[in-house]
């Protein structure tokens, strides 16, 4: 263990990406080419990334933000629209819901895997008239997989949709009533599910996002969506071949063929493409993510083992079988006296998440305090402690230390 006098000040973050020279060389072979943006490393990625996750096809967009707002639009949510999501998650979860107009409702946390309650969202859903939600948007918090069979059963039942939120948990699983593992984001069972790149998630593009689908019919719609409505696809052009062309003059009336120019815009969409040279990083980050996985899990296994035990721990994350490990929560007591201690020692934890129905936003909506008590509890006392694959045993023994000597 470290002594105060030979203890490393490099700050120590939460997390934090890893970039190696193979993905330098992957960016900068990029940026020599002839497409920074809409060239081929674009499909190369979506398709190392559907692969990875099992699903069958994939859409790369700017962030995950972007993969939520297209989703809620690949399915048609609007002012009529209501959706429940969880308490603690980041907001980006629920605003995608606003975005498009519609209303957000939450279902509470169970507070022994801090995920959402499906039993909650089942009352939820047996107290309203039928018809009342259109979908739900499970989240794998931390990295820990919501059971989607089971969530699925419920969503048939009320004929809703489901968008995973798997922005913490590439690779990671659960398995289910038949011993498949069932992987995140492999469009088994959820409609739609969106991953980000953001630098602290297990695969860093700076900003970046994806999204994942077995469904061809909302692939196409996402295609479209991501670069401004428009299609190029002959198949689905809507005006004539003649108001392609444009000139009554030409005497090609009788073309059979749209010229090659021609494209339509046919729905308001966005510009939420990724650059081609994101795409690459991602590619090349993505052949690295089971190494940053088993890391993440050997870092999980000792943190379980080093606070097995103590009194200061009201709750830890612990050993779950396919988690990702995004995060390593533990719940304590004296949370804020914790987390200054930890800064003041140059170690950076975070919190997450402050509830999304407390955030002023939210609150001017009408949701308040006391609206979703296992969520605020679980808040009162949560902590994120440094997680990301380069984190060194000795770093993570200091962490450790640290928070021994707090409550000690
Ligand atoms: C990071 C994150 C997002 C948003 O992703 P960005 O790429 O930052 O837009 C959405 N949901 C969750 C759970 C996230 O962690």
């Amino acid at each position: 263990m470290p002594s105060e006098s030979d203890r490393n000040f490099d700050p120590i973050p939460y997390g934090r990406q890893h970039i190696s020279q193979n993905d330098i060389d992957a960016v900068t072979r990029v940026l020599q080419s002839d497409y920074l943006t809409q060239g081929p490393e674009i499909g190369k990625f979506e398709e190392a990334f559907a692969d990875y996750v099992g699903s069958n096809y994939a859409v790369a967009v700017s962030n995950g933000t972007a993969a939520l707002h297209l989703c809620a639009l690949a399915l048609d949510v609007n002012h009529k629209s209501k959706v429940i999501t969880t308490p603690i998650t980041f907001s980006a979860s629920a605003n995608c819901i606003r975005y498009c107009g519609g209303e957000v409702d939450f279902a509470d946390i169970d507070p022994e895997t801090f995920l959402i309650d499906i039993g909650k969202i089942r009352e939820k859903l047996e107290a309203a008239p039928k018809g009342t939600y259109d979908g739900i948007i499970p989240v794998d918090f931390a990295g820990r997989a919501v059971n989607l069979e089971e969530l699925r059963k419920l969503a048939d039942e009320f004929d809703l949709w489901i968008i995973e939120d798997a922005c913490h948990a590439p690779g990671g699983f659960f398995v289910d009533s038949t011993g498949t593992k069932q992987f995140c984001g492999n469009g088994q069972f959820a409609d739609l599910a969106i991953f980000s790149f953001h630098p602290v998630k297990h695969i860093a593009t700076g900003e970046g996002g994806m999204i994942t689908t077995n469904s061809e019919e909302l692939y196409q719609k996402l295609l479209k969506l991501r670069t401004h409505g428009i299609t190029k696809n002959t198949d689905g052009f809507t005006n004539s071949i003649e108001d392609a062309i444009g000139d009554p003059q030409t005497p090609e009336l009788t073309a059979q063929e749209f010229p090659k120019w021609y494209m339509e815009m046919q729905e308001l969409g966005y510009n939420y493409r990724l650059t081609d040279f994101q795409a690459a990083l991602g590619t090349s980050q993505l052949a690295r993510a089971d190494e940053g996985l088993q890391r993440r899990r050997e870092i999980a296994a000792r943190y379980a083992n080093a606070f097995s035990g103590k009194n200061y721990i009201r709750r830890q994350a612990g050993v779950v079988k396919g988690h990702a490990y995004h995060l390593y929560i533990i719940e304590v007591d004296d949370r804020l006296g914790l987390y200054n201690e930890l800064r003041d020692n140059h170690i950076f934890a975070q919190i997450h998440y402050i509830p999304v129905h407390l955030m002023p936003y939210y609150k001017n909506l009408g949701w308040k305090k006391g609206d979703f008590k296992k969520a605020e509890e679980y808040y009162s006392g949560c902590i994120s402690l440094p997680m990301y694959p380069t984190l060194t045993d000795e770093q993570q023994d200091f962490v450790i230390e640290c928070i021994d000597r707090f409550y000690g």
